[in-house]
């Protein structure tokens, strides 16, 4: 089959590899249709790490995705061969502290797919998934809408992280894929008003149209008095998006006293730092926010209702042939892209 690996930094080929087959009773075989590009993906593509996870050459890519299952292991209960499918790329152990006390997303033995030495990528034609990690959507899902499930899952956690009231006023900024989906989630969730930055005008414009009250570039405004102008209080909730020392500033500035920040954006260095003084006369929250737990089934349901409309954030298609394309297009944020889809196999 093919699949795509890292080959070097700011380098990728489609490589002939073997076919996976199962060899867990309780997995499944997929045949993948899409994937979607992530920054954490091209993350692992520009510099060859994020944090502790060094890339070594030649690694799998991808773990946004979305395919039907073609064969199953004799210990299979839920799903069956021609089930349409979207994955939660964690593949947890089952049975340490964490998975035990119903935090699967921060096993301490996880697998996750495409992350160096832990499980292959999504960016192949077949993939081995345990049948708990894929989650069958309903016919009138597209593939390309099962694919953005994962990080409209992350953004449906941060989201219900935050216990957001009705009339709550929230800040995102970085609105880039996990920012709109923050967005989408909160605007689904209750009544709220929401201020985005980002440094890319495409990006607020799609921020408007999925509902953002308010949105501002930095480079052109200064974000903190405009939005102070409207909320001379401050904001109840940061999501923090950009994963960039700057935002993790303003959102200690907007956030009125006793307001949270959630952390979502994946810094690329290693240490950031804050005013402690301000947090702590403010008494701010400060928490971080991996990935999702159990938000995968609700985001299913929420898209599948009509609730949340994930095709405004997709811009941009390939084959997989043109994989290296759609990650060279969102290292340079080139052509207003949001989220980048891989069609990896062509299937309804
Ligand atoms: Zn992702
Ligand atoms: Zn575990």
């Amino acid at each position: 089959m093919k699949a795509a690996f890292l080959t070097g930094i700011k380098q990728m080929e489609i490589r002939q590899t073997r076919r996976p087959e199962i060899a867990d009773p309780h997995s499944v075989l997929l045949r993948i249709g899409v994937v979607g590009v992530c920054g954490s993906d091209v993350h692992y593509y520009t510099t060859g790490r994020i944090g502790s996870l060094v890339v070594k050459y030649p690694e799998w890519t991808g773990h946004e995705c979305a395919g039907t299952v073609v064969a199953t292991g004799h210990e299979v209960t839920r799903l069956e061969a021609g089930q349409r499918v979207a994955v939660d790329p964690l593949i947890p152990c089952g049975h340490c502290d964490q998975c035990l006390s119903g935090r699967e997303h921060t096993c301490r033995n996880q697998a996750f797919l495409g992350c160096p030495g832990q499980a292959p990528g999504a960016l192949a034609e077949y993939l081995v998934m345990p049948e708990k990690s894929c989650y069958s959507i309903p016919d009138s899902m597209t593939m390309v809408q099962a694919a953005v499930i994962e990080p409209l899952s992350i953004g449906l956690y941060a989201q219900r992280m935050a216990h957001l009231d009705p009339g709550a006023k929230i800040a995102i900024l970085g609105s880039g894929p996990i920012g709109l989906c923050v967005l989408l989630s909160s605007l689904a969730a209750c009544e709220c008003t929401v201020y985005v930055t980002d440094l890319l005008a495409e990006r607020l414009e799609v921020a408007r149209r999925c509902g953002a009250a308010w949105t501002g570039n930095p480079r052109e405004t200064d974000v903190i008095q405009a939005i102070r102008d409207i909320e001379p209080y401050g904001v109840d909730f940061v999501f923090e998006c950009a994963g960039q020392q700057e935002t993790l500033d303003q959102s200690i500035e907007l956030l009125k006293p006793g307001g949270t920040v959630l952390m979502i954006g994946i810094p690329e260095i290693d240490r950031v730092s804050f005013d402690i003084h301000t947090v702590r006369r403010k008494e701010l929250q400060l928490r971080s926010v991996r990935r999702q737990n159990q938000c995968v089934a609700p985001a299913i349901d929420l898209v599948s209702k009509g609730a949340i409309n994930v095709d405004q954030l997709v811009t941009h298609h390939f084959s997989v042939a043109e994989t290296k394309k759609a990650f060279d297009l969102l290292a340079d944020y080139r052509d207003g892209v949001v989220k980048a889809m891989v069609h990896v196999t062509s299937q309804p």
